[in-house]
């Protein structure tokens, strides 16, 4: 079974919209073990869309469309379909109804365009969408099968979880193998080290397969495998898994899709302890990441940005003669804010970050990208220096993460902080 997807919108190629439907769908169909082939965009354009639909049958079993669903005179995926196959556009009756009922428990007026959004096409199957007004559509021709979306990301989420996975399963899917993955992540190891650390597993891996990928500031290990169940899976990657774990564990904070703020919002809720920020650098970015976390207040009490020498020395009660003999981006520094931060907000623990994230304001002793993080409380007084790379943004994300990182090592070592 080959797949394409296509990714209808003259926004699309200006650039306007990022085609983040298409990345999610590739990320599901190679979950569900379909190869996908080619990715294409096109615009509003009933001509290059019949096009592309010639081409894309021409080479893939499954072709999967997203956008050009709407109501209005350029949204044409389904008239281009329609045309290219030679069958006629129908309006459905229940569809009709469905619309009707949609504007009117919103006590809208249904527009005469609104009923566009009622036409299929002959023979098709119709994929509920019940957050939004345009159906999917799943059409079946010469033993090619045409999966239409609507554009706007949660609708084309929706319609595809709950209508079209369940489709693939009963119709193409019975008796497949599937490529699953998981994905251990890591900090505080760089990705030519890990694979250092690894190189005899890369070498003799077949299946399942490894990849390191370097994500953020993150080295991401994938592990691979083509199998018949999700217990086969995991059955085959335990002990290489293990293995990994073994050598190289300390730098892992999880698996998949965990993130080092979840994690560490765990364990500060497991051992029942507060945190407290002081951010120069980040601006507050490790506060908007652990906040990003339901539930988050539990755990994280608040945060100071301080980001100019005034408020360092007002607020965090950073002596002046510390600003002064060693700079605001110190080891000193950072220190006095954790413990600073630490006495005025009241948490069990204070984290502190102060760094020059560039592009300018770096010298020989101290570049662009020396980032100092502290972490204080009753049992730990900890300072670590770090220098990162890139971008402005990439330094602060970095900073933010190593020391969300710094915090998760650091409850992993002490058993008990209030002891
Ligand atoms: P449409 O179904 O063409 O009316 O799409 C409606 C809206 O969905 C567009 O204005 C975009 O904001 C969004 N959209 C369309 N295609 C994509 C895509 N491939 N990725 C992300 N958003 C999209
Ligand atoms: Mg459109």
């Amino acid at each position: 079974m080959k797949a394409e997807i296509i990714g209808v919108g003259t926004e699309l190629l200006l650039g306007d919209v990022v085609d983040t439907n298409s990345a999610f769908l590739a990320k599901e169909m190679a979950k569900l073990g379909i190869d996908v082939f080619y990715k294409t965009q096109v615009g509003d354009n009933i001509f290059r869309l019949k096009e592309v639909i010639n081409t894309a049958q021409s080479r893939s079993d499954l072709i999967i469309f997203t956008g050009g669903l709407g109501p209005t005179e350029d949204d044409l995926t389904k008239q281009a379909l329609c045309d290219f196959l030679q069958i006629p556009l129908l309006e459905n009756p229940q569809e009709v109804k469905r619309l009707s009922e949609y504007f009117q428990v919103r006590n809208h007026k249904m527009s005469r365009n609104n009923l566009r959004q009622a036409l299929i096409p002959q023979g098709a199957l119709i994929l509920k969408n019940p957050i939004g007004t345009a159906s999917g559509i799943l059409l079946t021709h010469s033993d090619k099968h045409y999966i239409l979306l609507p554009g706007p990301p949660s609708e084309m989420k929706h319609i595809f979880l709950n209508e079209v996975i369940p489709w693939l399963k009963k119709n193409i899917l019975r008796n497949k193998e599937y490529i699953l993955s998981h994905t251990l992540k890591f900090i505080g190891i760089s990705e030519s080290r890990l694979e250092q650390e690894l190189l005899d597993l890369f070498q003799k891996q077949s299946n399942p397969t490894l990849a390191l990928l370097a994500k953020n500031g993150e080295i991401h290990c994938r592990l691979t495998a083509k199998v018949k169940s999700r217990e086969h899976f995991s059955s085959l990657i335990k002990p290489i898994k293990e293995e990994i774990l073994k050598r190289v564990g300390k730098y892992c904070y999880g698996t998949d899709d965990l993130t080092i703020e979840e994690v560490v919002g765990r364990q500060l809720k497991e051992k029942k302890l507060t945190l407290v920020t002081a951010e120069s650098c980040t601006g507050g970015l490790i506060a908007k990441r652990l906040t990003d976390i339901p539930g988050s207040s539990e755990f994280f009490l608040g945060s100071v940005v301080a980001y100019s020498n005034l408020v360092k020395e007002t607020l965090l009660e950073v002596p002046a003669e510390i600003l002064n003999k060693y700079g605001a981006v110190s080891e000193e520094t950072a220190l006095a804010m954790a413990q600073g931060v630490r006495k005025i907000l009241q948490g069990d623990l204070a984290l502190s970050i102060t760094g020059i994230a560039g592009p300018q304001g770096g010298t020989e002793q101290k570049p662009v990208g020396l980032v100092y993080i502290s972490l204080v409380g009753q049992n730990i007084n900890v300072c670590k220096k770090y220098i990162f790379s890139g971008t402005r943004q990439d330094i602060r994300w970095r900073a933010a993460t190593n020391a969300l990182n710094l915090v998760r090592r650091s409850l992993d070592d002490i058993e008990s902080f209030r002891s």
